[in-house]
């Protein structure tokens, strides 16, 4: 017996989790015959009982209704320094103190001797247990620093919409596991909430939620607490609302109120990136790239299909967009991959003619408007810019010293219109970008012509 117990503690120490606490007593307990060892834990926040080793679902939802029942009545009866021995089952307390925080249940051919050893057993057990629980929750703690962490970097160096979002998406979607997380902004100074992370939400019970928002709404949860609607308000003013649903948790205290914290930095950030793109629409250039922004871009199309029509002359647009950029920022940093835009950006300026356009399209999308040019002569300067990317080496060893990497290689694809007559400046726009389209669809690193496509 003493063998027995000395092997059980070792495993004991050895393992760091809820499911490998329950192997190891499937493991001891072979020689005994019995069938199985479950544990359950309540949880305070929900009154509930949950399963210790499948990632905490509610026993209620995955045991039968008798079985649940007899689990929860078990349990009210349940005193920590007693067992109870009832129908070939042995119910254990786990507990903590004198408290009794949940159950240890083992079936099958209970004999004198496996009592003899879950008397032994039971105390190591309940402290390591103890032990699993607050080391989860101190997981929890360390996550949320981090995505705060995360998010106020954010507010300090990014402000594009676009870009921010699916930051701040993926970080609380991260920080609560185990819930689907939806953002929704409320666009153009309009009031309402529209989906904008990830593509789709087809819960009807969530969009009824977010139209009771406003301007000085908190956040609401459904009776069960498996969908939360967290809303985005800075400066009184509602932006929009994160969206979390439970896919097998309810939300706890402790995470309500990080959530809440939560938005609120994002909240901030948004607002900052909607009064950033309010100042853009007033400046030329755009702050990363030094190329055009969007907005002038748009003008200076306009621009150009006049003077094409006035001159009757050739006019081409050529739309790039950096092959696999996500993989640059995932790889190496947001901050390196700013760095591979601007240099992007440069390559091209150094490659067109002083009366050519450049603009900063979108994140990592650039439009060149070429006037006075052939369609055959811009696929040759899209070729050219194609090479000339292709070739070069961007040195991101001051960004990032702990990468083995000096420096990283880019790709463009790139998609050209010849401008026809009777186009406007979203006609040119569309059909580039259909070009495009078909380059990344076929290959990437390579240009494709609207007409050959
Ligand atoms: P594909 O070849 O299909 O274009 O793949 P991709 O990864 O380039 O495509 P996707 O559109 O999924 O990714 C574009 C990425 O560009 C996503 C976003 O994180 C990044 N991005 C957009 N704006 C910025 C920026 O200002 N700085 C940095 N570092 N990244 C940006
Ligand atoms: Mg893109
Ligand atoms: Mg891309």
């Amino acid at each position: 017996m003493l063998e027995l117990i000395k092997d059980f503690v070792k495993k004991l120490n050895c393992s760091s989790n809820a499911a490998g606490i329950v192997n190891i007593l499937g493991e001891i307990f072979s020689p005994y015959n019995i069938g199985l060892a479950s544990i359950y834990i309540y949880d305070e926040t929900t009154s509930s009982l949950r399963d210790f080793a499948k990632s905490w679902i509610y026993i209620d939802e995955f045991l039968a209704k008798e079985k649940s029942k007899k689990i929860y009545e078990i349990f009210s009866r349940l005193t920590f320094d007693n067992f109870i021995n009832e129908q070939n089952v042995l119910y254990y307390p786990v507990f903590n103190g004198n408290k009794v925080i949940g159950i240890l249940e083992i079936t099958g051919e209970i004999s004198e001797r496996l009592i003899e050893f879950m008397n032994l057993i039971s105390i190591p057990l309940s402290l390591k247990i103890q032990n699993i629980i607050l080391s989860e929750k101190m997981q929890k703690i360390v996550d949320f620093h981090d995505s705060m962490k995360n998010i106020a970097k954010i507010i300090e160096t990014q402000y594009e919409i676009n870009y921010i979002v699916p930051i701040i998406g993926e970080m609380i979607d991260k920080f609560v596991s185990g819930h689907l997380v939806y953002v929704f902004l409320c666009l153009d100074n309009s009031t309402e909430c529209r989906l904008v992370w990830p593509g789709a939400c087809n819960d009807n019970k969530i969009y009824e939620m977010i139209k009771c928002l406003n301007n000085n709404s908190e956040y609401i949860l459904t009776p069960d607490k498996k969908i939360g609607i967290f809303p985005l308000i800075s400066e009184n003013k509602l932006l929009g609302c994160i969206v979390t649903k439970s896919t097998d948790n309810v939300l706890g205290e402790k995470e309500i109120e990080y959530l809440e914290q939560l938005t609120n930095q994002a909240a901030t950030t948004i607002n900052r990136a909607n009064v950033y793109a309010e100042i853009l629409q007033h400046a030329t250039l755009d702050a990363l790239t030094g190329l055009y922004n969007r907005h002038q871009l748009e003008e200076r199309i306009k621009q150009e299909i006049a003077g094409a029509k006035r001159q009757n002359r050739h006019l081409c647009a050529i739309m790039t967009d950096i092959d696999f950029f996500k993989t640059v920022n995932d790889t190496y940093g947001h901050t390196a991959g700013d760095l591979v835009l601007k240099t992007v950006a440069n390559v091209i300026k150094s490659e067109l003619r002083e009366y050519d356009t450049a603009g900063r399209y979108g994140g990592e999308e650039f439009v060149i408007l070429l006037p006075a040019t052939t369609g055959k002569e811009a696929l040759m300067v899209a070729e050219r810019l194609r090479k000339s990317v292709e070739n070069k080496k961007i040195d991101i060893s001051k960004i990032n010293p702990d990468t083995d990497k000096k420096s990283v290689k880019v790709t463009l694809s790139l998609g050209v219109y010849e401008y026809q007559e009777n186009d406007n400046e979203n006609d040119i726009i569309k059909k580039a970008d259909l070009a495009l389209y078909k380059a990344k669809e076929t290959g990437r690193n390579k240009v494709v012509d609207y007409i050959q496509r």
